[in-house]
């Protein structure tokens, strides 16, 4: 994978992310702090440092390996690694970046199919209502996944204690939002002519 550069120099794999995301991957020195702080290393195929590491190879096999990898789903976002890391380096923005190309390349590691639905789920609510709309999120993951029983007992008592609102709140600058999403998209599309 390559692209061009203002000065039609073809960028490197790892110089086109950066590009992309804004983050220099090749400040990584290995100091592993990231992988050591991260709540889910230990579940995931490739721990942070070793994401950043098959980054820095600039070979499209490993981006390839990352972009079929559990760990960019396992990731939580917590933002350990950058608050851990030495050179400040944005890791998750790097993970949600490589799903989106993931995705985008329909390489998603099968593993990951509830994670996937609970994701689109996530970004559709937001989409819609500009926030966290937590009925629809749960209904419409359910309608993804199939599993319309599951855990349909705990409902009632959300509703009493008042943590499922049936109706959907819509944030004022929700257009604003929406215009994010509609770039994207339109992103995406010119990114794959
Ligand atoms: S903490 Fe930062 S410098 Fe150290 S391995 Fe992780 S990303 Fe690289
Ligand atoms: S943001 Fe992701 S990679 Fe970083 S520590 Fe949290 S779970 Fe691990």
């Amino acid at each position: 994978m390559s692209a061009s550069h203002e000065n039609n120099h073809p960028l490197s794999l790892s110089g086109e992310i950066s590009k992309d995301t804004g983050v220099v991957i090749n400040k990584c020195y290995q100091c592993g702090k990231c992988s050591a702080g991260c709540p889910v290393a230990a579940e995931m195929d490739y721990p942070p440092s070793l994401v950043m590491r098959m980054l820095q190879t600039d070979d499209s096999n490993h981006y390839d390996k990352l972009l079929k990898s559990m760990s960019i789903w396992l990731c939580v976002s917590c933002e350990m690694c950058l608050t851990r890391c030495p050179m400040e380096i944005d890791i998750p923005t790097l993970m949600d970046y490589m799903r989106q190309k993931s995705l985008g390349a329909k390489k998603t590691n099968p593993q990951a199919k509830k994670i996937i639905s609970f994701h689109k789920s996530f970004l559709d609510s937001i989409n819609i209502t500009g926030r966290l709309y937590e009925m629809g999120l749960i209904v419409d993951y359910k309608m993804r996944t199939g599993a319309m029983m599951q855990d349909v007992l705990i409902a009632p008592k959300m509703f009493v204690k008042g943590k499922l609102n049936p109706v959907p709140e819509f944030i004022k600058g929700r257009k604003k939002i929406a215009a994010i999403f509609n770039n994207i998209q339109k992103d995406k599309k010119e990114g794959q002519q």
